[in-house]
């Protein structure tokens, strides 16, 4: 199939397109086409994306860099820019909308469905109020690992294809140039366009927008029973469990997203918009990654009842469709139940728990607070622990710890514990929970660094480790080690 036909100025990626989002009509978004970036070149790339979007062999064409850079049409795309609202750091902020994220439409996909493909950072839109429509190199490459990093990880989240970048100079904190993201999801719809349509009190909108989510991504909603058959409230259920079992990975991994607004909570549950985030270094509960947020709202730590507050806007907005507010309230109620399952579930399969007793939680608990008292590496301590499990030798993850009397009777709960567990199984089953490698602050930043001077092969070789982050990787110890000094000196903010 040829990629590029150059004369007819629009480019065949060999994507088959289905009609979706475009469907709902044109008070959702604006048909509008990206601005053209001078001179682009590849950053980086996902071949697994590729596959699973059903690209062909030879994809990244030089049409191909063109058009995901946003230079030249996509044949058969329908490019549009959505409207949405949302609370931002708990704040009313009106409308907003995709303001520099241009989705080109959707494949038509093979069995699960399709998948939805944006360029972010593709120029302005009438979303983009003040902004300029930009992503810059340095965020965009932190999106494109943290998406594929997830996803190693078995943590639901937006995928991504490639960034392209340009010398095009945009104006953060100081001059960066510009980048896109190619990013793919089954959908990128957020609270907040539900929030959108609440708020302007279009209730025929707001519920086209809900059956339009039932009908392709919840469609047992309709048919559960739950909440005397009203498929809204089992929709609201559906997405609260969801985003439970989200913040429990979350919180289970050691990641911090930064800026949980409700314009940037996913309605699939996925881990969506990338900015501030950080996966810990060391363990602190209230660790803040965002230095935007100065009073800590969005802190490790608040994640989970930030979550459920952003859910409580969505019920709010939901609530003209459930029509009572008792049962808007009844269809959250589970998060509290599932959000504490899913996470003891996450924790005990660290531990190499393969079944449930009555003192885990006290084990969680009670490692968890060692770990924060001495503000231990997060990630380090959990694969040498499993190490320990694999070959008897504690005093790898016993170095870690100055009280070492507090962390033996730890030690000592927990290999009680283990008495009855065959050794091999226990230590197979923490070794494929505990990642070797995560997406660091450093890592990605010295990515960051050669890739600003056109050497793009630290972003390929942090992807190879982040796609199998539990696998042992030999040679690659140095992606595994502590963080540098200098590491708790960046300094992230929304700004990106
Ligand atoms: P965020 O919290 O980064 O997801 O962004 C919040 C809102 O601001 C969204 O509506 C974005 O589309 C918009 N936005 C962020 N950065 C820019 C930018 N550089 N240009 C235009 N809009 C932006
Ligand atoms: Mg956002």
């Amino acid at each position: 199939m040829s990629l590029l036909a150059e004369d007819s100025a629009v480019v065949d990626l060999g994507l088959r397109w289905t009609p979706g989002f475009s469907t709902l009509g044109p008070e959702f978004f604006t048909e509008l086409r990206p601005t053209p970036l001078p001179d682009p070149y590849w950053v980086g790339h996902s071949d697994t994306v590729a596959r699973e979007l059903g690209l062909p062999e030879g994809w990244r064409s030089e049409g191909a860099l063109q058009a995901l850079t946003g230079n030249l049409p996509v044949a058969g795309a329908r490019p549009l820019a959505s409207v949405y609202s949302g609370h931002q750091f708990g704040v009313w902020a009106g409308q907003l909308g995709d303001g520099r994220a241009i989705l080109l439409g959707e494949t038509a996909g093979e069995g699960q469905g399709g998948l939805e493909v944006q360029l972010k950072g593709a120029g302005r839109t009438p979303y983009s109020r003040m902004g300029d429509g930009r992503a810059v190199l340095r965020s965009s490459i932190r999106e494109f690992l943290c998406s594929e990093a997830m996803h190693g990880l078995g943590i639901p989240t937006t995928r991504a294809l490639c960034v392209t970048g340009s010398d095009a100079r945009v104006r953060r904190e100081e001059l960066e140039t510009a980048a896109v993201v190619t990013r793919v999801a089954p959908s990128f719809i957020r609270f907040g366009h539900f929030e959108h349509f609440a708020a302007n009190q279009h209730e025929d909108a707001l519920r086209k927008l809900a059956d339009y989510v039932i009908d392709r991504y919840y469609p047992a909603c309709r048919t559960t029973g739950r909440f005397n058959g009203n498929a809204y409230a089992a929709f609201l259920e559906a997405v609260s469990e969801r985003t439970a079992a989200l913040l429990a990975q979350w919180q289970a991994v050691g990641f911090c997203h930064g800026v949980m607004n409700t314009d940037n909570m996913s309605i699939l549950g996925l881990t969506i918009d990338y900015g501030p985030f950080q996966f810990l270094d060391a363990f602190d509960p209230r660790h803040i990654c965002n230095h935007s947020d100065t009073s800590g709202r969005y802190a490790f730590n608040q994640q989970p009842n930030v979550a459920y507050w952003n859910l409580f806007c969505l019920a709010q907005a939901l609530l003209p469709l459930i029509g009572d507010q008792e049962i808007a309230v009844a269809a959250l109620e589970s998060y509290k139940t599932v959000f504490p399952r899913e996470f003891e579930g996450r924790m005990r399969a660290k531990l190499g728990l393969l079944d449930s007793a009555d003192g885990d939680r006290a084990l969680i608990e009670g490692v968890l607070k060692l770990l924060a008292a001495e503000k231990v590496d997060y990630t380090i301590f959990w694969r040498r622990l499993s190490q320990h499990v694999a070959d008897g030798n504690a005093e790898p993850v016993r170095d870690l710890f100055l009280d070492r009397a507090g962390f033996d009777a730890w030690l000592l709960l927990f290999s009680e514990r283990h008495a009855q567990t065959p050794r091999q199984e226990a230590a197979d089953s923490m070794l494929g929970s505990n990642p070797k490698f995560v997406l660091r602050n450093h890592l990605g930043q010295q990515a960051i660094e050669a890739a600003a001077q056109k050497d793009f092969s630290g972003v390929a070789t942090l992807l190879t480790l982040l796609e199998t982050p539990f696998e042992e990787h030999p040679g690659a110890d140095a992606y595994a080690g502590f963080p540098p000094d200098w590491a708790s000196t960046i300094e992230i903010s929304c700004s990106s």
